[in-house]
């Protein structure tokens, strides 16, 4: 009789969860003698990546994007052999539109997050006043922040901009473009764990435009250096030609759908001497050497409560906010506008309801048949969550008199569908690092659990599969298994 299998069962069928299953699936493929059982309470997986067909349109209702300069995402998508698939955006087309009392006005050019890198496209924009553009440039002049040795650098968002550039840089450029990409209120939001990047700037170059630069010449000189192959240019955003939702299908078909249970909830986990016991909605019961929580920050608090409560009560310390996505498609016949661009932001000083635009058939060339537009409205955030309350139909209603309003939008949609995303979105907020820093060491304390997912050390989907790997790689240490070759491989050598 062979050695049992050690069983490892993740919960969350979200990135964070497949990027585990499928670490496990190669464990095994190595010779480990392990294999899992993955749960996700939907009935289908990917979490906040969906992709809905409709007639011949490509409808992301979550995630729309991933960005190729975390190599995470193009690694497990070649290791599971679907790398070719990969969808660039259309970048003649990479256009962003901001609004000004009513007007729409194109993003000036050499803006890097909020910075700007281009002195006169930045000098004759009318997305600033006079007084705001000398007000930014003060930033070349302001001492860079006095950081004690030893002390965490961190401060809001809201905080970095307005004592450097001013308030009026926040308002129009840094809310709904650095904000935007987290949901989140900036005078919230810490940016040690959000764009640490920007505050080491401060701290190497003096002050953020020269940092700026300096990121933008060390982009231009690697491109110089290394020319894209044009039938494979690199764009900082990029898809998978059947939308988002090919990303976890294909890393689900690649670790193995037979140990994938959808429609399944856990509720409860019960933690033995050197077992689990996890208790199942269908009301059986799973016996595993090793669990690993992958799923939304509260739920991962829910989960723990009967392990380590003090555990729990940290995780649950983690806010969230809820969102919406509303996609809708139009004949481009009669639209009324150019549609020569990615989309629209609509600063939180605007007073909208709709955050943002994207013109999706502009970014992905496939997302709409001929003669069709895929436009898509997002709603919600820390700043509107009453909206939440709506109906599908107010939520369609409100963004169509808000794309009449902004775009000048009249005619009748071929669809529209709406997507939501309750407490979806975490909230990395002051001292968020210190919190993961707690949970992470309680987690290290109790033996073969794992807890991986957006609500830690990165919402964006590459960071959401290495934490998914990186839980992988501690319960199988525990469980006695030797480090995965790719683990230990010199970055030269590895697969990827
Ligand atoms: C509207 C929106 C747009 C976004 N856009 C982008 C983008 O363009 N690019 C980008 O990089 N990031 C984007 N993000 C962030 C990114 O999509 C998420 O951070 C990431 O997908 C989270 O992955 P995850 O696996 O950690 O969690 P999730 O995707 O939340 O998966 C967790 C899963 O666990 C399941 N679950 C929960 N409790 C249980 C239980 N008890 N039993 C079984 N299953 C359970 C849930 O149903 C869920 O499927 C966006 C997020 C939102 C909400």
């Amino acid at each position: 009789m062979g050695i049992p299998l050690k069983h490892v069962v993740i919960i969350g069928g979200g990135v964070a969860g497949l990027g585990a299953a499928f670490k496990v699936r190669r464990a095994a493929n190595e010779g480990a003698e392990v294999t899992f059982t993955l749960l996700e309470k939907d009935p289908r997986l990917g979490g906040k990546l969906q992709t809905e067909r409709v007639g011949d349109f490509i409808v992301d209702g979550g995630s729309d994007a991933f960005i190729a300069q975390k190599p995470s995402v193009m690694r497990v998508a070649k290791l599971a052999g679907f790398d070719q698939d990969r969808m660039p955006s259309d970048e003649s087309r990479k256009k962003t539109l901001i609004l000004k009392k009513g007007e729409l006005i194109e993003m000036p050019d050499g803006v890097m997050q909020f910075a700007p890198t281009k002195f006169l496209p930045f000098a004759t924009t009318r997305l600033f006043s006079w007084p705001g553009k000398v007000r930014a440039g003060m930033d070349l002049f302001i001492p860079k922040k006095k950081v004690k040795p030893g002390e965490l650098n961190d401060e809001t968002l809201e905080s970095l901009v307005v004592r450097r550039m001013g308030r009026e840089i926040l308002d129009r450029l840094a809310e709904p473009l650095v904000g935007g990409v987290h949901a989140s209120d900036p005078g919230l939001m810490s940016l040690a764990a959000t764009f640490p990047n920007m505050l080491e700037m401060e701290q190497k170059y003096g002050c953020l435009i020269k940092g700026f630069l300096a990121q933008r010449q060390a982009a231009e000189e690697m491109k110089r250096k290394y020319p894209a192959d044009p039938k494979n240019p690199r764009t900082f955003f990029n898809t998978f030609k059947n939308g988002m939702q090919q990303l976890p299908d294909g890393m689900a078909d690649a670790a193995g759908r037979e140990g994938i249970r959808t429609g399944v909830t856990a509720t409860r986990l019960e933690k033995l001497e050197n077992a689990w016991k996890v208790h199942l909605s269908s009301g059986d019961v799973l016996d595993a050497d090793a669990v690993i929580i992958a799923t939304e920050g509260w739920a991962a608090a829910d989960l723990t409560a009967t392990v380590d409560p003090e555990l729990s009560a940290l995780i649950a310390t983690i806010p969230h906010s809820s969102s919406a996505t509303i996609s809708m498609g139009f004949d481009t016949d009669d639209l009324g506008f150019s549609l020569d661009a990615f989309g629209v932001l609509c600063p939180g000083v605007e007073n909208r309801s709709l955050m943002a635009a994207t013109y999706s058939s502009t970014k992905w060339t496939n997302r709409a048949p001929k003669g069709k537009a895929l436009l898509r409205g997002f709603v919600g955030g820390p700043h509107n969550q009453a909206i939440m309350d709506k109906s599908d139909d107010e939520l369609i209603a409100i963004v169509r008199s808000e794309f009449r309003s902004i775009l000048g939008l009249n005619v009748e949609p071929v669809f529209a569908r709406v997507y939501r995303w309750i407490n979806g979105m975490p909230q990395y907020t002051m001292g968020h690092l210190g919190r993961v820093d707690a949970i992470e060491a309680r987690v290290a304390g109790i033996p073969t659990l794992g807890v991986g997912g957006g609500s830690y050390r990165g919402v964006g989907i590459a960071n959401c599969i290495e934490s998914g790997e990186a839980a992988v790689t501690k319960v199988l240490g525990e469980l006695g298994f030797a480090p995965l070759a790719e683990d230990t491989a010199a970055p030269a050598a590895r697969a990827y």
